[in-house]
């Protein structure tokens, strides 16, 4: 069944690059859940008019003829769905968080080096839980249990950690889920019995709709940031880098968590001054910032032979290094193979960006380097 919705009505956002699906699948069960309703009315309000109810819980015709064809309509299909048990039994997720907490799958946005690459399977089509009530619900039971920073003495503070954006961008697609500003809600106002924060990074800067939510600091919110020599060449409908900042000093300055996910740091052109500009930016924007929470991740580019050949479908001409040759090989705890930068150029990213990261940016915390 195609359900035509009225028409777009204005939201008060800002003006960033805001992602309208072409068209929304909707599967049988999750018609069930009261957050689908919340997913369709904030669809209607974007000016969605292509949805359609399902009979039953298969999501079928994203299919193309052609590879080109499939990736350009699963990036352009919101499928409204409930969550697979796997994603409701959460699992810890080094270095970020002691929880893997999944919203959604998938994101609308065209990064060629994009980590879901690895991670999912199928037409890169967005995903998003109906039954995001019962997915908040379940998160009691791990407060108390982390074992990634809950046992790191530099970060217990931050209680149990909760990690919401491992595959998806929950603020490129908040406009049209309202996820995010569902679990910001739950985390600062249910009572977990203990410390619990919720985690997540994005590329976006829409957070507008955040500003007077009942965070309670219980959300830290990152953006990551990067020089134009990657953010322009390879973050393909995304927010400028210059937004994102904005968005992290508007945040910081209403009271919030923030933070910076430098990635991927790559060491590209002029990177030296690339990145010793980039902190100065953030910096600049941070400058009287009351009591700043920031915090800094460091991530440095790598890539599997998986998320390799995937990126390659979906990229053909993509400019991105992806040279195995010129990469070190790294072995995960079951044999998983990473292509990592040698030794050398590691070293060399990591004192140049941490160092610039003391100087201009001596209030933040750097919780890890990988
Ligand atoms: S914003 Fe993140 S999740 Fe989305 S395409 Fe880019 S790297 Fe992938």
């Amino acid at each position: 069944m195609t359900r035509s919705l009225p028409a777009p009505q204005t939201t008060g956002l800002p003006t960033t690059r805001l992602w309208i699906p072409q068209r929304v699948l909707v599967t049988r069960s999750a018609q069930e859940h009261p957050h689908t309703d919340v997913i369709l009315r904030r669809c209607a309000s974007a000016g969605v008019d292509d949805v359609e109810l399902l009979r039953g819980d298969r999501i079928t015709g994203v299919r193309g003829e052609t590879e080109r064809e499939t990736y350009a309509r699963a990036k352009s299909t919101l499928a409204v769905v409930t969550s697979p048990a796997s994603a409701r039994k959460l699992d810890p997720i080094p270095p970020s968080a002691d929880w893997r907490v999944d919203l959604a799958r998938g994101c609308p946005a065209h990064c060629q080096y994009c980590y879901l690459a690895g991670s999912l399977t199928g037409p890169p089509m967005t995903r998003v839980y109906g039954d995001l009530e019962e997915i908040l619900a379940g998160l009691d039971v791990y407060v108390g249990h982390g074992t990634i920073t809950s046992t790191n003495v530099d970060r217990a503070a931050e209680g149990t950690t909760f990690e919401a954006s491992c595959y998806t961008d929950p603020l490129g697609i908040e406009h049209v889920t309202g996820s995010l500003s569902a679990a910001i809600r739950h985390v600062g106002t249910h009572d977990f019995g203990g410390p619990v924060q919720l985690r997540a990074t994005t590329k976006f800067a829409d957070v507008a709709g955040l500003l007077d939510l009942p965070h309670a600091g219980r959300t830290r919110l990152r953006f990551s940031v990067g020089p134009e020599s990657v953010v322009g060449r390879f973050e393909g409908g995304t927010d400028p880098v210059g937004k994102r900042i904005d968005a992290l000093a508007t945040l910081a300055r209403a009271g919030w968590p923030v933070g910076l996910t430098i990635a991927p740091i790559m060491p590209v052109g002029d990177w030296r001054a690339a990145y010793s500009d980039l902190l100065a930016r953030v910096a600049t924007a941070l400058v009287g910032v009351d009591d700043l929470d920031l915090t800094a991740e460091c991530i440095t580019h790598r890539f599997t032979p998986g998320s390799k050949e995937t990126l390659e479908t979906w990229y053909p001409r993509t400019r991105l290094e992806m040279d195995p040759e010129q990469r070190r090989t790294k072995r995960g705890k079951f044999g998983a193979v990473k292509h990592v930068y040698p030794d050398d150029v590691m070293a060399d990213l990591r004192a140049h960006v941490t160092s610039e990261l003391s100087e201009r940016l001596p209030a933040a915390r750097v919780l890890y380097w990988t």
